[in-house]
């Protein structure tokens, strides 16, 4: 599978297993020195071809305009990491969780390692300091959930990013629908 149809298809998938609204993510991934992006603006679920953008990891660009808004926090993400994708998404219950929560904490760590190591972080969206801070958490972690904000899953293919995203939410829900069925006894 080419990697314009792989960004199609994982951008669809993320909205119809409710990852994402269709307005809230965008997918990168690393190919020697170029990071190829959703552009700014795009509809997850309604990626072509022409959505995504070819950005130097290390020399910015005025190509660099077009791409996500978050284009710095995969930057730096590559940069501090062996990671080659990365999916960001303002997933539901992962945000609702660390509102909740001050630390990911699962039952289901034991089967699901990569969930034993899930970094929160704060800061404003698309700016430096974010970026560096989601970069040094992403040497430690391949999911760093930004407070109020969304997650950050980082892996060696989309598919990894994928299902360590899948997994956090899946999780999280989980623990929460726990919590309100509990609150209501
Ligand atoms: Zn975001």
């Amino acid at each position: 599978m080419s990697l314009h149809d792989e960004f199609i298809q994982f951008g669809r998938k993320c909205v119809r297993e409710g990852l994402v609204d269709s307005f809230f993510g965008n997918i990168s991934v690393l190919k020697g020195d170029m990071v190829y992006i959703t552009a700014t603006g795009t509809i997850m679920d309604m990626l072509s071809r022409d959505d995504i953008v070819e950005i130097n990891l290390h020399s910015p660009s005025e190509y660099d305009c077009y791409a996500s808004s978050e284009l710095l926090v995969h930057r730096e993400i590559y940069t501090k990491s062996n990671f080659k994708s990365v999916l960001h998404a303002h997933s539901l219950y992962t945000v609702i969780f660390a509102e909740m929560y001050e630390k990911f904490c699962f039952a289901e760590t034991e089967i699901l390692p990569f969930l034993e190591n899930v970094r929160i972080v704060e800061g404003r969206s698309g700016s430096g300091k974010l970026a560096e801070t989601v970069g040094a958490a992403a040497e430690f972690s391949s999911l760093v959930v930004v407070k109020n904000h969304g997650v950050f899953s980082c892996g060696l293919n989309l598919k990894d990013a994928y299902i360590k995203l899948s997994a956090l939410e899946h999780v999280c829900k989980k623990e929460i629908m726990k919590k309100m069925i509990i609150d209501e006894k």
